[in-house]
């Protein structure tokens, strides 16, 4: 059985005044991430970790951020393109496994949510995907509310 594993890992900073979108999912704060798509972080590990799993680089080699097309883009629409591709590569997600390091807002309330948002957009069951939230005790730049990291592995099955 051909099976591969795969690892992502992406930080955004914050600012005041901007949207804060973490796996698909409006998340009311005070500050947002500051990026060229929509900032989503956890959406962006996740990316990196399907993509990982078969060596096929990053996305940033993807959608560079050089390109207009990907200007505020909705980064549920990236994820959906990296999920057609590692079908098309001939592999299906097992699961999908992400955290989110970030000092404020508590995250939980979300969780459930975003797990759900994630599972449309992927195309498997919310119980193939976790996703879970730490502070970082107020050490580092999570700690500090200068920005948010996010970390993923994700699982991939041959589908023959
Ligand atoms: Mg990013």
């Amino acid at each position: 059985m051909d099976i591969r594993i795969g690892h992502g890992y992406d930080v955004h900073a914050l600012a005041d005044g901007l949207r804060l979108v973490l796996c698909g999912v409006e998340v009311e704060h005070s500050k947002g991430c500051v990026a060229h798509s929509d900032g989503d972080v956890a959406i962006h590990a996740i990316c990196d970790a399907l993509l990982g799993a078969l060596a096929l680089g990053d996305i940033g080699k993807l959608f560079p951020d050089t390109d207009e097309r990907y200007r505020g883009i909705d980064s549920t629409k990236l994820l959906k393109e990296v999920t057609d591709i590692v079908r098309a590569k001939g592999f299906t997600i097992s699961n999908i496994d992400c955290t989110i390091a970030m000092q404020r807002p508590k995250l939980r309330p979300h969780i459930d949510t975003m797990r759900q948002r994630l599972s449309e957009v992927v195309g498997i069951a919310t119980e193939r995907i976790s996703v879970k939230a730490t502070t970082t005790e107020r050490l580092g730049f999570e700690g500090r509310e200068e920005g948010v990291s996010a970390t993923a592995v994700a699982l991939l099955i041959a589908t023959e």
